[in-house]
């Protein structure tokens, strides 16, 4: 729910997340990204440690987030990870072509949903008559 102005990426992340884990690899830059806000106890032994040691070795390669749990959603196949350096550039343009395009798109779903409708109409008129 809005309840006031949010930048049109924190809705389109609101509405895409379908998940948050401790760990996530981003599907589109491949980070590494792990929650550390009281968190130490849910992670295997050792895990966390290698985690940190992985950011001290390849900083460009693993993000530590002050959060319990590290949000993502899935778009075309690959995981996105809210928070990664990533998504304003790789996430955007998703973004924008169903703004570009939701003329087009309610329409598309539309026809989908009535050509849908008449499938089943179609389906319990025959099921009836049997
Ligand atoms: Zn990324």
């Amino acid at each position: 729910m809005i309840t006031e102005y949010q930048h049109p990426l924190d809705i389109f992340m609101d509405v895409f997340t379908q998940g948050g884990t401790l760990v996530q690899q981003c599907g589109f830059c491949g980070r590494t990204h792990f929650a550390t806000h009281n968190t130490e106890s849910y992670y295997e032994p050792g895990e966390l440690e290698k985690l940190r040691e992985g950011l001290k070795q390849q900083p460009d390669k693993f993000v530590p987030q002050d959060c319990s749990w590290i949000s993502s959603g899935q778009l075309a196949g690959r995981v996105a990870v809210w928070g990664c350096p990533c998504v304003p550039e790789k996430v955007s343009p998703y973004m924008a072509f169903i703004i570009d395009h939701r003329v087009e798109i309610l329409d598309f779903l539309k026809q989908k949903a009535a050509a849908e409708l008449s499938a089943a109409k179609t389906e319990i008129a025959r099921l009836e008559g049997v």
